[in-house]
């Protein structure tokens, strides 16, 4: 396979990154400085030419791959018909709300469209206070659920709080079962989900009696791509559920066919009572969506939820035809096949590389945590982030997140394929190899 080392960034690149310090707020900076031209299924070029295979999806977002023809399409129709009209309710709209239910768990009955994932998670906060009539949500070291008031105040890093003076009160955090650095210091199976049974000291301790819900991700993106083992979600469903607390599952990353299913909770049939989705849902398009049971819902009047370009025709449009192209291309299938076969490929990379602690993920949630040696284990976010430039040059876009900062993401579009893996594969094992 031919690996051309490229100079990135580019000049074009580096005029426009000036021009963004200048005047953009450097909080948008992104970690591998190029600047995006324009995009093609898993293809990547930038406004210098260069190509790179994307094994990003701009954070976990274009499941169907970049401008996919039919998805540019029904964008374009329906711009030509009618972008917005607030909240009454259009074709599309319904038929996508419609579409919706009937991919969901059976008890998931209505969804609420909105248009980020942040505004799906903080409308699930609101409505469990509503409806429970508690105010305190029980969340876990390393969550993310985006970055508005609510969703920060169940943040379990530190990192999205900091200095913002006081969250909205009411959340109460726990350790995440986070197996390759367990607080516990215990060991999978073994440890019979003692993170789980922990949870009602760490409750006893941290609630006034007012919890009324736990909110998690099914696997940590943020934090590092942490998958909890099989069975921990189910587990921590039978808590809630023998505690009377109702459990959201953020499934903002990991829905629509990310981890190989369409909702990550298929994979231990689990019915939360409310379910965040977002990301891939617009595939590129901003649109995000809550589903509930209708019980809970009803505990809003109407006007009391409402959000100007939630559920827009446009975007409508763009997730009905995510949804087509999903099923007709079987890509939860191919996100599954893919999957089992990076992380085989990663694991070959770990077992020569001594700097990878943990390869780990399921479908296309794929993450690498690095370290300074796998005896201590000490994350080594330098080492991670020499890794996505080096990879960048020779045209593999990554990126790098968790908890340290030290896990680089493995996340292609859901279309990618064989080839263009074993391609990713060479690029990092030439990339691991210089460092
Ligand atoms: N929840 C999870 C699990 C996420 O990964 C994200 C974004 O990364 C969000 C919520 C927030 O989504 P958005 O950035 O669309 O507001």
């Amino acid at each position: 396979m031919n690996i051309v080392k490229r100079q990135v960034p580019g000049p074009r690149s580096v005029e426009l990154l000036a021009k963004s310090a200048r005047f953009e707020p450097p909080c948008m900076s992104d970690q591998v400085p190029v600047v995006w031209d324009h995009a093609e299924d898993v293809w990547i070029y930038d406004v210098d030419g260069n190509k790179y295979l994307d094994f990003t999806s701009g954070v976990l977002v274009t499941n169907v791959g970049h401008s996919h023809p039919r998805h540019v399409d029904a964008i374009r129709r329906q711009a030509g018909r009618l972008m917005n009209c607030y909240s009454f309710p259009t074709p599309e709209r319904v038929e996508l709300s419609e579409r919706l239910v009937g991919k969901l768990p059976q008890n998931l009955d209505r969804v609420f469209l909105l248009t980020t994932g942040a505004e799906a998670t903080e409308a699930a906060i609101r409505i469990v206070k509503r409806y429970a009539g508690k105010h305190e949500i029980l969340a876990f070291f390393g969550a993310f659920h985006g970055r508005t008031y609510g969703p920060m105040s169940v943040a379990g890093n530190a990192n999205t709080r900091r200095k913002f003076g006081p969250a909205v009160p009411g959340g109460i955090f726990a350790p995440f079962a986070y197996c390759y650095r367990c607080v516990y210091d215990k060991t999978y199976p073994d440890c019979e989900f003692h993170c789980v049974k922990a949870l009602d000291r760490i409750v006893e301790s941290a609630s006034s009696g007012d919890l009324g819900a736990v909110i998690t991700e099914p696997y940590q993106g943020g934090a590092g791509f942490i998958n909890p083992p099989q069975g921990w979600l189910k587990e921590l469903e039978k808590w809630a559920v023998d505690r009377g607390l109702l459990l959201i599952v953020d499934e903002v990353q990991s829905s629509f066919g990310r981890t190989g299913k369409f909702l990550a909770i298929e994979w231990e049939d689990v019915h939360p009572q409310m379910v965040c989705i977002g990301k891939g849902i617009g595939s590129g398009m901003p649109a995000s969506a809550l589903a509930g049971e209708s019980r809970i819902f009803d505990c809003m009047k109407p006007g009391e939820m409402s959000s100007t370009t939630g559920g827009n025709p446009l975007a409508s449009a763009a997730a009905l035809t995510v949804m087509d192209i999903l099923e007709e291309q079987k890509l939860p299938d191919n996100a599954r096949a893919m999957g089992a076969y990076l992380l085989h490929r990663l694991g070959e990379l770990q077992l020569k590389f001594e700097c990878i602690g943990d390869a780990r993920g399921m479908g296309l949630a794929l993450g690498m945590e690095i370290v300074e040696n796998k005896k201590t284990k000490k994350p080594a976010a330098s080492t991670a982030q020499s890794i996505i430039l080096g990879a960048a040059r020779y045209g593999l876009m990554t990126g790098r997140v968790g908890f340290y900062g030290n896990v680089i993401r493995v996340a292609p579009p859901l279309t990618i394929r064989e080839q263009e893996c074993d391609l990713a594969i060479a690029i990092l094992d030439k990339v691991f190899s210089e460092i």
